[in-house]
């Protein structure tokens, strides 16, 4: 027999589910990568996706073949595409691992159907989450609306199954009852008869060559991806609870885009985490019932030092059961009060030209939209700055900002990407209440001290003392002078002053809440 493996956002060969079945199934393996972004629309992969996604399509591509295999690239609609392929390779089964967008899901569902009406054994599996998005629900059989309850029920899970994960304990909702197996050594050939396109032809690089600094930035691909892992092991997640937070540090893992692009796991990084630091059978639930316990603390009390990164990636599954459970929320807010917020009237085109390029005179934001810019990934702390910035202070559409990143992130993510702006723009789930408005300076000062990350994405302010780093208007014109800069001219004077545009956001809130 001959099984396809449609290969999507799962681009590697460990603990790849869909491709494990193929080859407990198949004679002949068939992995195949079909480009139809309109699939996706109305979000489309951004420019700095397709440039990841090149990138990552010619590492699987090259991995493929060392283990004796072929990746057979094709362009077109799916379906369509999938049925010739069938046609041609007399396959009779198809495998893919599942994506969680509201379109894609609506696409699969389809393709599924007319599949198996053709007689094909059509099968998709779980590579992303460690929690199907519709498995965990409150007492009320309601989705989480809250990460806190969310959590307590998904943490100590996670602590149990990684635990338990050699036993055969049955697994309701954590997808963690076998080790991650390990990709596979060798692979069936792939026919010469069956041609493909050669990545190229997909025209995911850009044209024009901005992409410089994102190739000095990252490694894509399953390699670059555990490479990351290794080195966030070594170096930062014992300080993971303190240095997560200070953009200038390289105190995060950096997993992201890996992560969205499916080149690693989160079964892996849990098993990889729990190897590295927590050594075998010393965790809570051995020999204890602490695992069943709803206090996440106290479940992860011996592993202290995973739990806020671990805590991290209970943020992707939340953002993923929010995106499954309210699929209209990419462009409307989940909280429906806002949805006739008293957005900023008049030419709103300046202000947000100002955030993109970052040049609106408040140094933190700027840092944070140059790093954007030039890496195509932004600093946690920086993203809810520069987002609070955006939607409150310049009381711009949290949807504009949502599609610059959209367009901007290598690891733009659909429910990530959704869930941060509408909790940064006190909309959505869980949200940071709206009168909660970061002010910038006091954000730098406090995560930014020494103005080291300001320093590397505006250097035009480098020789300004600590004390105003965070805000040049502050410094008398004498100083100024004495560092070579001219507000306005090599750095921008501030575009909006920040006490007054607070107080209007507050009033703008209050309308809001008035008429609910
Ligand atoms: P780490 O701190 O090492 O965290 C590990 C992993 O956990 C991350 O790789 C990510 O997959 C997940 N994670 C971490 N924080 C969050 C979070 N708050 N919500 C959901 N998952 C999280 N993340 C994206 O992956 N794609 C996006 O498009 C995206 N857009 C965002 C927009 C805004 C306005 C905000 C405030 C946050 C956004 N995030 C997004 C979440 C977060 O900023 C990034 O996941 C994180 O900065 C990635 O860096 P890291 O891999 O070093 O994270």
């Amino acid at each position: 027999t001959t099984a396809l493996v449609w290969l999507r956002r799962d681009l590697r060969l460990g603990d790849n589910p869909a491709l494990a079945a193929a080859l407990a199934r198949g004679e002949r393996v068939i992995p195949v990568y079909l480009h139809a972004p309109d699939e996706a629309a109305p979000w489309q992969p951004g420019a700095a996706s397709r440039w990841w996604l090149h990138q990552s399509l010619c590492a699987l591509s090259e991995h493929l073949q060392r283990l004796g295999s072929r990746l057979i690239i094709r362009q077109g609609e799916s379906l369509a595409t999938l049925r010739a392929l069938i046609a041609e390779t007399d396959a009779s089964q198809v495998h893919w691992n599942r994506c969680y967008e509201p379109a894609l899901i609506a696409r699969d569902s389809r393709i599924k159907q007319a599949l198996r009406a053709d007689g094909i054994d059509c099968a998709s599996h779980n590579a992303a989450l460690l929690c199907e998005p519709w498995t965990l629900k409150t007492g009320s059989g309601e989705p989480y609306r809250v990460f806190t309850p969310y959590w307590r029920r998904l943490g100590p899970q996670l602590a149990e199954r990684t635990e338990t994960a050699h036993r055969s304990a049955p697994a309701p909702a954590v997808a963690l009852d076998a080790p991650p197996a390990a990709p596979p050594e060798t692979l069936p050939p792939v026919p010469n008869a069956i041609d493909g396109l050669a990545v190229e032809a997909l025209a995911l690089q850009p044209s024009i060559p901005w992409d410089q600094g994102l190739r000095e930035a990252w490694q894509p691909g399953e390699a670059g991806a555990w490479q990351a892992l290794e080195r966030f092991l070594i170096d930062a997640i014992c300080s993971y609870h303190e240095s997560r937070d200070w953009p200038a540090e390289p105190g995060t893992s950096r997993l992201s885009p890996h992560l969205h692009f499916g080149e690693i796991g989160p079964r892996q990084i849990l098993a990889r985490i729990r190897e590295a630091h927590l050594g075998s059978g010393s965790g809570p639930s051995s020999g204890s019932d602490s695992g069943s316990s709803s206090d996440p603390d106290a479940v992860f009390a011996d592993q202290a030092i995973a739990e806020p990164y671990l805590r991290e990636l209970g943020w992707r599954e939340f953002s993923h059961q929010l995106l499954y459970h309210f699929p209209h929320t990419p462009s409307e807010p989940l909280n429906p009060r806002f949805a006739d917020f008293p957005w900023r009237s008049g030419d709103t085109e300046p202000p947000l030209k100002a955030w993109q390029r970052g040049r609106t005179g408040i140094p933190i934001v700027d840092a944070g939209m140059r790093e954007l810019w030039h890496t195509g990934w932004m600093h946690n702390r920086a993203r809810m700055i520069v987002a609070s910035l955006l939607t409150k202070n310049l009381r711009l559409p949290w949807q504009e900002g949502a599609r610059w990143f959209w367009d901007t992130l290598v690891d733009a993510d659909l429910a990530n990407n959704t869930q941060g702006w509408q909790w940064s723009a006190g909309c959505g789930a869980d949200a940071a209440p709206y009168f909660r408005i970061f002010n910038p300076v006091r954000q730098g000062e406090r995560f930014d001290t020494q103005g080291r990350y300001v320093r590397r994405w505006c250097p035009e302010l480098a020789k300004l003392p600590d004390r105003l780093i965070h805000q040049p208007w502050q410094a008398p014109a004498s100083l100024l002078a004495q560092c070579g800069i001219r507000l306005g001219c090599e750095y921008p004077a501030p575009i909006i002053d920040l006490k007054a545009s607070r107080a209007e956001a507050l009033a703008a809130y209050d309308r809001v809440s008035a008429s609910a």
